[in-house]
């Protein structure tokens, strides 16, 4: 009969001290990418699709994170991304799965998404471990050179000669002693956590005029039923949004907001999510109360709450404010972005709303924001790079995480290949080579929902 092992602790007055253990190497990649969201999944097909031995650790059982498990739409700045991205694009469309959403933006299908990830992936070559959380990083002399893995096989390494850490929150920078930050400068407070829902029953090819003009009709409807319900948010114009998806009747509801809350803190989380699922429940009940909404019902709420922000790489870059009032370009970027500063706090009416209303100009991001200070062997992409609170705000949409990604992915086969330090692959070659795959610049991008 199978009987694993007890590992020794011992308690003592500072908590538990664990005993040394030997861990298992499970196997040796040349890319090991940390959670399959949407930079993971551009860091793991570039860096696959360029020869690298690659694996992808999620701890969910699917990739796409936010896109996915999130139940986010919809997918802000995917257009001029080039080669991984646009084959992405290029396949929901095929399918019928991508819908336009408004002028600029388009709509996906959940479950498509999730079935085209997992075949771009394993078409591309790469390995995949879901239901796998990486628990540490491995760090010999300044360099990562694996992470810990924690999973119903218990704790194991895998060794990597790069790591890329997509884990949006900055799970892997953290463990390997990274500087970083957290929350805007003025009083560390983070942007609120919001928990996606679906609903079907929408009128045909609904498509929504603005937030205030729902928020009105809500608003509405709570008086006119005595309802005893209120809106987590003020009049504004981040929530509510309704996205209709290519599958008739059904939506992605962006509304539930919980504030001033810690999502590195699973307490914070856990209440964040209850609450936001009681909230999720309040606004369908308004919602049918709005005629030609009458048939609106809820079918089920994301599995993952939806985290905007949480650990900031101090990278060798740090993408400022003045960095989009200017519209900076660099000669090692790797990427554009025109979306606007996006920012949900609860002072909505006042000075954030006019953060809201910086005018930006397309700008770009150098490669050095995703290299750390010190440590040798890591990328970080995604929402998770090194900038301020505000230019975060406006990066962190998911188009511009996939071209990031897919950045990391080809500098780390890069680096693999030449067997350099990432700090000294060509970053001005990087933005070459996706050039040439058709990525677009910020000459070549538009600053969107700017009003
Ligand atoms: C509510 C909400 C609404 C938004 N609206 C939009 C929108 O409409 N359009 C848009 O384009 N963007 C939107 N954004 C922004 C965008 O979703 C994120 O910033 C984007 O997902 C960043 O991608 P990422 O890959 O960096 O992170 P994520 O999508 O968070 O992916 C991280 C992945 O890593 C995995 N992971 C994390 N930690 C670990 C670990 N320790 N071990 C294993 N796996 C791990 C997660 O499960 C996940 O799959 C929104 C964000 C939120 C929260």
């Amino acid at each position: 009969m199978p009987k694993d092992p007890i590992h020794p602790k011992k308690r003592n007055a500072e908590g538990v001290m664990e005993s040394p253990r030997q861990l298992s190497v499970r196997d040796h990649y040349d890319v090991i990418v940390c959670g399959g969201g949407p930079a993971g999944v551009g860091a793991a097909l570039a860096a696959a699709r360029e020869g690298a031995r690659t694996l992808v650790i999620e701890q969910y059982g699917m990739l796409g994170g936010v896109w996915t498990a999130g139940l986010l739409n919809p997918f802000f700045e995917c257009g001029g991304r080039g080669w991984v991205v646009d084959d992405l694009v290029n396949r929901l469309t095929q399918e019928g799965a991508f819908r336009k959403w408004r002028a600029h933006d388009y709509c996906f299908d959940i479950e498509s998404m999730r079935r085209i990830l997992e075949q771009m992936l394993t078409e591309a070559g790469a390995d995949l471990l879901y239901y796998t959380r990486i628990a540490d990083s491995i760090i010999e002399d300044d360099k990562i050179c694996g992470v810990v893995i924690e999973s119903k096989a218990g704790r194991q390494a895998v060794m990597a000669e790069v790591v890329i850490d997509t884990t949006g929150d900055g799970d892997v920078l953290a463990r390997s002693g990274c500087e970083y930050n957290l929350g805007r400068e003025s009083d560390g407070h983070l942007q609120p956590m919001t928990l996606m829902f679906e609903v079907r029953g929408l009128p045909h090819d609904y498509e929504q005029e603005s937030s205030q003009v729902l928020y009105d009709q809500m608003m509405q409807a709570i008086k006119t039923h005595s309802l005893a319900y209120e809106l987590p948010y003020p009049r504004c114009g981040y929530a509510p949004w309704i996205m209709g998806t290519p599958s008739p009747g059904v939506g992605d509801v962006q509304s539930t907001h919980v504030f001033r809350m810690n999502p590195l803190d699973p307490a914070d989380l856990t209440r964040g999510t209850i609450d936001c699922r009681q909230q999720a429940a309040e606004t369908v009940e308004i919602l049918k109360r709005i005629p030609g909404f009458e048939q609106v019902e809820l079918t089920h709420t994301a599995s993952q709450i939806g985290i905007r922000e949480a650990r900031r790489l101090v990278g060798r870059y740090s993408m400022e404010l003045q960095d989009l009032i200017e519209g900076r370009r660099f000669e090692d970027a790797v990427t554009s972005c025109g979306f606007v500063i996006d920012v949900h706090h609860e002072e909505a009416a006042g000075k954030e709303v006019e953060m809201v209303h910086t005018r930006i100009k397309p700008y770009e991001i150098p490669y050095r924001s995703l290299i750390p200070q010190e440590l040798r062997g890591l990328l970080v992409a995604g929402r998770c790079i090194s900038g301020s609170h505000e230019a975060h705000a406006s990066y962190r949409v998911t188009g511009t995480a996939m071209a990031l990604g897919q950045a990391a992915g080809l500098a780390a086969a890069r680096a693999v290949r030449e067997k350099i330090e990432l700090v000294d692959v060509d970053g001005r070659a990087l933005r070459a080579t996706l050039q040439q795959r058709g990525a677009k610049f910020a000459d070549d991008v538009k600053v969107v929902h700017q009003s």
